[in-house]
């Protein structure tokens, strides 16, 4: 053991104990708007929603039962477009699905249902961060109890994000994460990566985004050097209006698509420090961090599930 691998440890643990005095409470702005979707809503009315309002997932609320009825996100709407890659003669029907048949459709197509885990916003931003790691969510939504009816009530939805940002913010011994990515095999992706060309037709990259359960796919030239990255919120403004004629065109196409404010992907290299990783998390909106080398060729995927599972859980089970 290194003095490195010492600071290291350290600083893990700083983040650690900041995380078990914290809750989702603190990590919320003073003012901030939370978009709810009744389950009642059309599937294609709710795309365009999210499209005006800037975000990619919004929690459900079942206003027949007064109840939180999961979280709505990307992997929704490509569980939409798998079932109608698999029954193209039904766009009547798909047209005119709400965000209650969001479950049948997960059952005939057979993939896991809609996302139903929530956390109290008073609990320990640890215990979130662990529920989201169990669960794979990458946010998780705040679900309280209304004192005088008694009832469900959504306060918020924290995302890996936010609460890597909010660390990044105050724990100042981030700064001691100083071992290169390369001395940390363990943290990110870097064998069998999925990854696809611009020619690559779009619902090829869909697929894979499924049977991987990833978020992304590196999009490479044909000599390995990274060009872009296709992510799982892209086939949002895909299938924008209920239009599903965009599925046949090649992930190039589709990218074409992405709003002017789109900001551009980040990457890293095997040199970078995790506390380096945290600087950029705090002063950008960053989502994963591509791996590559001095010729831009793919090294492997860094994601933010990644930085958190390492954050909280390495070296954990040796105590
Ligand atoms: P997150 O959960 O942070 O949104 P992903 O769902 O994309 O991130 O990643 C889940 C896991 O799969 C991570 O361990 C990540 O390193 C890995 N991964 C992400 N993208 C790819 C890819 N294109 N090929 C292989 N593995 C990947």
């Amino acid at each position: 053991v290194t003095a490195l691998d010492r600071e290291q440890m350290e600083g893990l643990k700083s983040i650690r104990a900041f995380l078990k005095v914290r809750t989702s409470y603190d990590v919320l702005p003073l003012s901030f708007r939370l978009i709810v979707f009744d389950t009642s809503l059309l599937v294609k009315k709710s795309l365009n929603i999210l499209i005006q309002n800037g975000i990619v997932s919004a929690p459900l609320w079942d206003s027949k039962s007064s109840t939180f009825a999961g979280l709505l996100s990307t992997s929704d709407y490509i569980n939409v477009i798998q079932y109608y890659w698999q029954n193209p003669d039904a766009l009547a029907r798909v047209d005119q699905f709400r965000l209650n048949s969001l479950r049948d459709i997960e059952k005939a197509i057979g993939v896991t249902p809609i996302e139903t885990v929530s956390i109290h916003p008073e609990r320990p931003l640890y215990e979130a961060c662990r529920k989201m790691l169990e669960s794979r969510a990458r946010r998780i939504p705040l679900v309280d109890i209304d004192d005088e009816t008694h009832r469900q009530m959504v306060v918020s939805v924290v995302t890996q994000y936010r609460i890597l940002k909010f660390v990044a913010v105050n724990v100042k011994e981030t700064q001691m994460l100083r071992k290169p990515l390369k001395d940390l095999p363990t943290v990110g992706t870097y064998t069998n990566l999925a990854t696809a060309f611009m020619d690559t037709p779009v619902m090829d990259v869909i697929h894979m985004l499924v049977k991987k359960n990833i978020s992304s796919v590196p999009i490479l030239d044909r000599d390995g050097s990274v060009i872009n990255v296709f992510e799982a919120v892209d086939v949002i403004t895909l299938i924008k209006g209920g239009v599903y004629d965009d599925l046949n065109s090649t992930v190039g196409d589709a990218l074409l698509k992405r709003s002017d404010e789109f900001p551009g992907i980040y990457t890293c290299s095997m040199h970078d420090q995790l506390g380096t990783i945290y600087d950029t998390i705090r002063k950008s909106r960053v989502h994963r961090f591509v791996v590559i080398d001095d010729e831009s060729n793919l090294k492997g995927v860094l994601t933010l599930s990644d930085i958190l599972e390492y954050t909280l859980l390495e070296g954990e089970e040796n105590e």
